[in-house]
């Protein structure tokens, strides 16, 4: 079919398009555009396809999923997303398993051989996309349980874990050999249920902090699970599709791995931070004293400061303070303060999160510096307004090896003349780990909802 091939190859290149429009803020929208003309090219690509031979069934599944798609999209708050990418990796995961079954029972349908004597090369591609994909089933499922509360996001660790975990891999390699050599449906079940298992054990051990790695993670699985399958149905946009989707989690899981200083090795083979699981003590069980302050001390430091950086995290989303955010950074530079933001790399809860917001406030992009580019700038600051914002900025990341964040570089926060946390109460953040700087001389916490905090301080700011 030349002409499917053409077809392909365009919406191959919408979907290159819509990676590279993803990489920056201001170019995600084009992106998101190509993303779906490519989407949609490939869909009715397929369907028009002649061995397509009744549209009943893929009516029905566009109707019933497109619907159930565009209520999830509409009702989703922002700070939800990643525990609806991991919901939805495991629905590839899972997808992968039930064609790769359909293609198994009814070759014929697939042009791969008859019952029983199917082509080497396809048992191979359909073991490996069934294996990977119900390692991402399983897998996404916790990670939704954990993002989503439904587990505690504490890591499950036991000892011998990493050797059952080779031992399960080396399993699951000798079943794959053998299904390939008897194609027996048995064969084909266990290596099902044994990648279930696997999927279970490999994020079982990941400790709350780690999650943004193994969502990305996930995310590149689930892409080669697709890939897989693409072969077994001889798909070439489900190939490209899969392995661009496999190769950008993977290069972001990367990048997140090097932000976080985690190995990469570690969160493929599972357990990672998992030894660390302890922790330093968990916060809520501290009664020392903190300083805290309201929104007029606040307004006055910050009106007495020449350099400001503002460290946005979650709870900044949670309260949607954005743009009174922006509003108060303004009035600190229109009374001739320099004003900075500073990104942590898994700062909220997806990559990007904080970026997102704040090019939705309008916000300068210029004004806004990754860890890396501001971190030294903290020591010559005057304020550093921390808002929502908690694991990202934890000391115990440098010093206390015991902590579960323990190795992910953090913003040197402390090392300015005053730091302003805003927050709500003493709670700790996603890792459930105390932070010692609410309790050090140059922090003042302003306890409060962050959006009410920033419109309170900005009227204070303009009396
Ligand atoms: P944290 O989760 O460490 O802290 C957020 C803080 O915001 C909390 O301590 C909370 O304190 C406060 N908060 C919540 N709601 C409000 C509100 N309405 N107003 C004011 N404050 C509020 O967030 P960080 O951004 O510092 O760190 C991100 C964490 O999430 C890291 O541990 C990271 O590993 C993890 N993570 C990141 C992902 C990513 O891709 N970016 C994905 C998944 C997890 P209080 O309740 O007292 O108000």
């Amino acid at each position: 079919m030349q002409w499917a091939g053409f077809a392909y190859l365009v919406a191959a290149i919408c979907f290159i398009m819509a990676l590279r429009g993803l990489s920056h803020p201001e170019s995600a929208r084009n992106g998101n555009r190509f993303g779906m003309a490519g989407m949609a090219i490939a869909v009715i690509t397929t369907i028009l396809m002649p061995n397509v031979v009744s549209y009943e069934w893929i009516i029905a599944g566009i109707v019933i999923g497109g619907v159930i798609g565009a209520v999830i999209a509409k009702k989703i708050v922002m700070t939800a997303l990643p525990q609806l990418v991991a919901a939805f990796h495991s629905l590839v995961g899972l997808a992968a398993v039930f064609v790769a079954a359909a293609a198994f029972y009814n070759p014929g349908a697939y042009d791969i051989g008859t019952a029983g004597h199917i082509a080497v090369a396809s048992l191979i591609e359909m073991s490996l996309g069934t294996a990977i994909g119900a390692v991402t089933f399983t897998g996404s499922v916790v990670a939704f349980g954990k993002l989503q509360g439904v587990f505690g996001s504490k890591p499950l660790v036991f000892p011998g874990q990493h050797l059952l975990n080779a031992a399960l891999g080396l399993l699951l390699l000798g079943l794959v050999v053998w299904f390939c050599m008897v194609q027996e449906p048995w064969v084909f079940w266990a290596i099902v249920l044994l990648s279930f298992a696997i999927g279970l054990l490999l994020i079982l051990p990941i400790g709350g902090a780690d999650m943004p790695v193994v969502v990305s993670m996930l995310n590149s699985y689930s892409g080669w699970a697709a890939c897989g399958i693409g072969f077994t149905l001889a798909n070439t946009a489900l190939i490209i599709t899969g392995a661009l989707v496999g190769a950008s989690g993977a290069i972001l899981s990367y990048i997140m791995c090097k932000g976080m200083n985690r190995s990469i090795f570690n969160v493929i083979l599972g357990g990672f931070g998992g030894e660390s699981g302890g922790g330093a003590g968990p916060a809520g069980d501290d009664d020392r004293p903190v300083k805290s302050g309201g929104p007029e001390d606040a307004a006055f430091m910050m009106k007495q400061a020449e350099s400001v950086i503002i460290v946005p995290g979650y709870g900044m989303a949670v309260a949607q303070a954005q743009h009174a955010l922006r509003e108060m950074a303004e009035l600190l530079k229109s009374n001739g303060a320099q004003v900075r933001y500073a990104i942590h790399p898994v700062a909220g809860r997806m990559p990007g999160h904080m970026n997102v917001l704040l090019a939705e406030a309008n916000v300068d992009y210029d004004d806004v510096l990754e860890l890396e580019e501001i971190n030294r700038d903290f020591s010559s600051t005057d304020v550093v307004f921390v808002i929502g914002a908690n694991d990202v900025t934890n000391p115990a990341a440098k010093t206390d090896q015991a902590s579960p964040i323990y190795g992910m570089p953090i913003l040197n926060v402390e090392e300015a003349e005053q730091v302003l946390f805003v927050k709500r109460s003493m709670s700790p953040g996603y890792a459930g780990v105390q932070n010692e700087l609410f309790f050090r001389d140059n922090t003042t916490m302003l306890f409060g909802d962050a959006k009410k905090m920033c419109e309170d301080i900005v009227k204070a700011l303009e009396r």
